[in-house]
């Protein structure tokens, strides 16, 4: 990866960017495969929500595909159709919000599957579901414990006692999602586990799906017919306490602006929240929080350049950051060469701990101005 994209980052968009991002598809295909082969008996689908948690929904579901994938998952019924536009008729594309009254066109023209989210859904689903004159498949899913979406426990009681209310209904998927499954120890695994399978017991033959990224790895009880795996794809840690087994798929690069050697101990940035003292280096990258470099990361972040470490000194400005390159060669540290602000020696996780947020923030706060490079995933 860095071979190639090395070559690109003389380009006239590279040269102009503040800071390139280059996204690894081969990475992005070789975790869905390790994901995959976790659950040999599953189907693992792709989930793609927020432009593949900020990745770019097409680019990467396409590299899903052509790896092998065929069913896909979004939140949003906008993503969906994009999806369906962009992959053709093929694969199955789940919509997890499901649908609001008047979307139910959107979901049939696009052959696109609502999870229903309650009884009222279930309801409005099976009117339009008449007059339809065609099977279109819905997915039901049912809450064990986030409180978020899905039926409750009354609305699943319901739904046993009058089994009438499914009438005619296609479903292809009951599902519900894990609150705490990237801790093993957290006894709401097994319970939410335990109350899915009471809850599949009493509905109608299915296929069922738990699993999310860390789900997967809780155990083949967690595996049933199909697992979602989302962050995990993009590299983020399914097992924190753990070793990362997934393959970094982002590189972040900014690009140095100005080197400033101290002489004489002056503040930097705003707010004057770190004094650097002589015989100091401080170099002025061009990104910052409006980029997503989360101002969090103000004198808590941690760039490299080669294996030498540049902290962020001063606070994270909208536009620029500043690192202490101290350590670092000078013949490395010159305005125009590159610090890697998430990297080989800087995971997106470590960047997120140091944020005090998690992967999936960093990600999906990827910035718009960034120069982004797509390698391989064909
Ligand atoms: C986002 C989401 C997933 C994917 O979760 P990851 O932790 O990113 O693997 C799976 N299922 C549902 C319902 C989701 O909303």
């Amino acid at each position: 990866m860095s071979h190639r994209a090395e070559i690109t980052t003389n380009t006239p968009e590279a040269l102009r960017a503040g800071a390139l991002l280059t996204i690894d598809l081969d990475a992005l295909q070789a975790n869905w495969r390790t994901c995959a082969a976790l659950a040999p008996n599953s189907t693992t689908a792709a989930v793609v929500k927020a432009g593949a948690y900020g990745l770019d929904m097409v680019r990467a579901a396409k590299a899903l595909q052509n790896a092998g994938c065929t069913t896909f998952c979004v939140a949003a019924i906008d993503e969906g159709v994009k999806l369906r536009e962009a992959l053709g008729s093929g694969p199955a594309i789940h919509i997890f919000n499901g649908f609001v009254a008047g979307t139910e066109r959107d979901f049939s023209e696009n052959a696109l599957t609502p999870v229903l989210n309650s009884l009222a859904d279930i309801k409005a689903w099976s009117e339009y579901y008449t007059t339809m004159g065609e099977a279109l498949a819905c997915d039901l899913h049912i809450d064990t414990g986030m409180a978020r979406l899905g039926l409750p426990d009354d609305e699943l009681q319901t739904l046993i006692d009058t089994p009438a209310l499914l009438g005619h209904l296609k479903i292809d998927l009951i599902l519900s999602h894990l609150v705490a499954a990237e801790d093993v120890a957290d006894p709401v695994n097994s319970a939410q586990l335990t109350a899915f399978k009471r809850a599949l017991d009493h509905l109608p033959r299915a296929r069922a799906s738990l699993a999310n990224s860390s789900g997967i790895h809780l155990g083949s009880e967690f595996h049933f017919d199909v697992n979602r795996a989302g962050a995990a794809l993009y590299g983020v840690n399914p097992t924190p306490d753990k070793p990362n087994p997934m393959a970094q798929v982002v590189r972040l690069q900014g690009k140095i602006l100005q080197v400033r050697t101290i002489d004489t101990p002056q503040t930097v940035g705003y707010g004057a929240t770190y004094c650097a003292q002589e015989p100091q280096r401080i170099a002025t990258v061009s990104l910052g929080y409006a980029d997503g470099y989360h101002r969090t990361l103000s004198n808590s972040g941690m760039a490299y350049i080669g294996q030498y470490k540049a902290p962020v000194v001063g606070r994270v400005s909208m536009d620029l950051i500043t690192l202490d390159v101290s350590g670092v060669p000078e013949e490395l540290s010159r305005p125009g060469m590159l610090a890697d602000l998430i990297g080989p020696n800087n995971p997106v996780d470590d960047v997120a701990e140091r944020a005090g947020t998690i992967g999936y923030e960093i990600l999906t706060s990827l910035g718009a101005r960034y120069h982004r490079i797509y390698v391989g995933g064909e």
